[in-house]
């Protein structure tokens, strides 16, 4: 098989924002389409476990080492933008922040407040990643994957997709993301549009510890309430276990002190989950994904 390029053994802390991670036994960064295809079926028929990984926003991955390959998308970051029509066609690894960015230079709406959110086009789809009661999926006109069983490559359309809060079918299916075809309202006043986007950037590091290694919001929010206010009720801000600590910014993100490993984080992670379960009755589910551990 052609095209066919990793390294071994490679430590995945410098691929997850929080800075934590074990080793992979296998390791790739493609950089285009064919190569990540190519490598999703080198990984399926050398029966070895395939991981993938965006911009590592949303993850723990613990610090054991991880047998099969683990592939970064970061590199997939080649994106058309048809400003007539609104049309964007993004490979999974754009990065959120840079397709914001690019939206509003082409006039393009919609996009504005994903510019605080590092993540990648296709994590973001995985994760239905948000903000109150915008997502990315409201934009979202198509998706091409590839199945890891069949390795059939293929189109699937939104109305297809059903996706719920901070929940798309990719995180139960055997469906990898490979490029998303997504639709923003064009012939915008750039100049606002560039203006919204900075501001919308200010206000969520000023609102939230973007000094700090750390994966968001920890927790998805319960029906009603907020994550964050339930912890920073019970006086959790600031609790450490390790080099973990529950910053004192927001409640509901858990920051490394830049010596906590993975052990630190769960732990402080079931400490929460405890405390506001015993105190306020409510079980936190977390947002975060977790790679490496029994956890359900
Ligand atoms: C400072 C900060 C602020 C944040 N703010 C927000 C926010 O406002 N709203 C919000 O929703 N989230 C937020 N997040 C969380 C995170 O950025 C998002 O969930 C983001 O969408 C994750 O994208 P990623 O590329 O980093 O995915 P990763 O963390 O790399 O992966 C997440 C999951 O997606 C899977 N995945 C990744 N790419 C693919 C693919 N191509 N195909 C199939 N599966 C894939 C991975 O296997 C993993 O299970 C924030 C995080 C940080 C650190």
């Amino acid at each position: 098989m052609k095209n066919i390029n990793f390294q071994e053994k490679v430590s995945l802390s410098n691929y997850t924002t929080i800075k934590v991670g074990g080793f992979a036994e296998y390791f790739s960064k493609p950089n285009s389409t064919d190569e990540f295809i190519n490598l999703i079926k080198w990984s399926r028929l050398n029966n070895q476990k395939c991981r993938i990984i965006g911009a590592g926003s949303n993850l723990l991955i613990n610090n054991i080492f991880l047998k099969g390959l683990t592939i970064c998308t970061k590199k997939m970051c080649s994106i058309k933008i048809d400003s007539h029509s609104g049309i964007v066609v993004a490979e999974a690894g754009v990065m959120l922040p840079t397709m914001s960015n690019m939206l509003a230079k082409n006039g393009l709406q919609g996009g504005e407040w994903t510019v605080g959110i590092p993540g990648t086009v296709g994590g973001s789809i995985y994760m239905n990643a948000g903000s109150k009661e915008l997502s990315l999926a409201n934009n979202l006109l198509s998706v091409q994957v590839i199945d890891t069983e069949t390795l059939k490559l293929f189109e699937i359309e939104k109305k297809d997709i059903n996706f719920q809060y901070r929940f798309s079918p990719f995180q139960q299916n055997n469906l990898i993301i490979i490029s998303a075809k997504l639709l923003f309202t064009p012939k915008g006043n750039v100049e606002q549009l560039l203006e919204t986007t900075k501001k919308n950037l200010r206000k969520k590091t000023e609102t939230q510890p973007y000094d700090l290694p750390s994966f968001g919001s920890v927790f998805k929010n319960p029906n009603n309430t907020y994550a964050g206010k339930l912890i920073e009720e019970l006086g959790l801000k600031g609790f450490k276990i390790g080099g973990a600590e529950i910053s004192t910014i927001h409640g509901n993100f858990i920051v490394n002190n830049y010596s906590a490993n993975s052990k630190d984080i769960l732990d402080l992670i079931t400490v929460i989950q405890q405390k506001v379960l015993q105190k306020k009755g409510i079980f936190l589910q977390p947002e975060v994904r977790m790679i490496g551990f029994d956890y359900p």
